[in-house]
């Protein structure tokens, strides 16, 4: 399927490894020139590299924290201001217990996974509005339909940006421009690879075990992979998607147990 999108201009925010790495390769895949971000430059400069070799498209990367000022500040510059497409991301919080966490903790949750993604969409909604188009794509979690208890830093911040987005994607759907979270279950990342060396520890078990274990919890018994949770948002980037306006898309291979 052609998805129309071949010559825009995207921003995949902590584009790496991993889910932004994933939505990079597929947006770059049909044909967007891209601005990647991450904080080591090392690896994200062997990212861009292979991006733009084999996909013939534009990948301009800045090695920055995209939770801070300045390195919002150093992407924005990169892509001269706007951009078509935008899809936010940065690491999660770390797992714990609900007694412990401190004002500090939480603040710095809200910071990178609420309003790092709403000072993006504020920079960059109004350009697309101006010129009639544009994609919005928030990588939050699947802990927004089904929370999990010793992820609740991660719950906290990703419930505000959720409902952040109910209510702008609506007023700006009809200038065009389209804003969706897509919502991850388990995905074999480097991330997905640090929770289950926890649980190795926690537990006493080998982390092909751990592995294993959490494997038996989903219906399709596999983790995700990238490369679909990138197909699935390079859709929501593509022209198809005019008409999916402020929709929470669980992608989690079945794992929580609702109806809707
Ligand atoms: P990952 O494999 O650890 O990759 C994270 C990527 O983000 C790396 O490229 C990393 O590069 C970059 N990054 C992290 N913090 C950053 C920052 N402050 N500024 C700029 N770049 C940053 O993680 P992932 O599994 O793709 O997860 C992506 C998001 O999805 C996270 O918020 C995670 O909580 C959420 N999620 C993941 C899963 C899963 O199973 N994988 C499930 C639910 C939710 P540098 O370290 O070099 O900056």
């Amino acid at each position: 399927m052609d998805l129309g999108i071949r010559g825009k201009t995207g921003l995949v925010c902590a584009a790496s490894k991993g889910l932004g790495r994933g939505c990079a390769e597929a947006l770059a895949e049909a044909g967007v020139d891209l601005v990647i971000n991450a904080r080591g430059a090392e690896t994200l400069e062997a990212t861009a590299r292979d991006i733009a070799a084999r996909h013939g498209v534009s990948v301009t990367l800045v090695a920055a924290d995209i939770t801070t000022e300045d390195g919002r500040a150093a992407v924005l510059e990169a892509l001269g201001g706007q951009a078509d497409i935008l899809v936010n991301n940065a690491g999660g919080p770390p797992p714990g217990s609900w007694t412990d966490w401190t004002r500090e903790d939480f603040i710095k949750a809200i910071d990178a996974n609420m309003l790092t993604a709403i000072a993006l969409m504020q920079a960059l909604v109004p350009g697309m509005m101006e010129r009639g188009w544009g994609r919005v794509v928030n990588i939050t979690s699947q802990s927004v339909r089904a929370p999990i208890a010793q992820l609740g830093l991660s719950n906290t911040a990703r419930a505000g940006l959720t409902g952040f987005v109910a209510g702008m994607s609506r007023q700006v759907a009809a200038s065009g421009v389209v804003v969706n979270n897509l919502l991850p279950g388990i995905h074999a990342t480097e991330r997905a690879y640090a929770l289950d060396k926890g649980v190795s520890q926690a537990e006493g078990l080998e982390i092909t075990e751990a592995r294993r274990k959490r494997e038996a919890t989903i219906p399709t018994r596999s983790y995700g992979r990238p490369e679909d949770f990138g197909a699935t948002c390079a859709f929501l980037c593509s022209q198809h998607a005019r008409f999916i306006v402020g929709q929470n898309i669980l992608l989690d291979g079945g794992a929580s147990n609702i109806t809707i």
